[in-house]
């Protein structure tokens, strides 16, 4: 691609943490993508493990490892994902929403919906990285209608990536399963046709999508950061689907957005 190409965007079905140190098909996905995309400058993620009123940028230049978990084997809380943050980038994205809209958290690091996907990604941890909330108290449209705001961010060689699951419902979840249940396939390949078709509009109003919707989707913090993700799709982009597969009440499906 040509430097005045936008920058791919991201939307990753993040799953279990211990995809984040786990030899398995999800971290090889993620890995291969680090190596397949161009280089970016900087990574903004908008991940489901950080749920705010109001939004929120990370603005230090050194943020912590966050282990949001609890259960998992010692490995996992061992891990620490260094990549600097990006003070400057926070504060020229709090910039491109209307005053006030985002404000920037000089402490908070950086959760595992984040360092999951991007251990795997850029393993060396020399990428900038910030983190955006999710404004719990916002509707599927107003996140969205923020997602468009901050989709120049495309033109900079920023990497936008979304991180969390389109069905995600752990009430219903069975470890050691290889279950596909009805619903979850149904909503899944409802989703994926939107996507396809581009309807953004039903995606944005998930809550009336129906039965199959409501057991996918029963807190939305793993589902709304896809919307960020089809927010800065452009009318040439095409989407193509990755990993696309459910394991239990989880789907895996990612999606990358790419200008031809
Ligand atoms: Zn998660």
């Amino acid at each position: 691609m040509t430097s005045m190409s936008p920058f791919p965007v991201l939307f990753i079905g993040h799953g279990n943490p211990m995809n984040a140190i786990e030899d398995n098909e999800h971290h090889r996905c993620w890995a291969a993508l680090g190596q397949q995309l161009p280089r970016p400058a900087a990574v903004l993620c908008i991940s489901a493990h950080w749920e705010t009123r109001g939004t929120w940028v990370t603005g230090t230049d050194r943020p912590e490892t966050i282990h949001d978990f609890y259960g998992f084997p010692k490995p996992l809380f061992d891990v620490r994902y260094l990549a600097p943050g990006d003070p400057a980038l926070a504060t020229r994205i709090a910039g491109m929403a209307a005053a006030g809209t985002i404000r920037v958290d000089p402490g908070r690091g950086l959760d595992h919906g984040a360092w999951s996907v991007l251990r795997a990604m850029y393993p060396a941890a020399d990428i900038p990285v910030v983190q955006l909330s999710l404004d719990m108290t916002l509707s599927g449209a107003a996140h969205y209608a923020l997602a468009k705001q901050l989709a120049p961010l495309r033109d900079e060689n920023i990497l936008i990536l979304g991180s969390g699951n389109i069905v995600h419902n752990l009430g219903l979840f069975h470890f050691h399963s290889d279950e596909e249940p009805a619903w979850a396939v149904r909503f899944q390949m409802q989703v994926n046709g939107l996507i396809a078709n581009r309807n953004h509009t039903a995606l944005q109003n998930f809550g009336d999508l129906g039965a199959d919707a409501a057991a996918a989707i029963p807190t939305a913090e793993h589902y709304l950061p896809v919307l960020y993700a089809l927010a800065a799709q452009r009318d040439d982009d095409r989407a193509a689907l990755l990993n696309d597969r459910i394991i239990s009440a989880i789907s895996m499906t990612s999606v990358l957005i790419e200008t031809p």
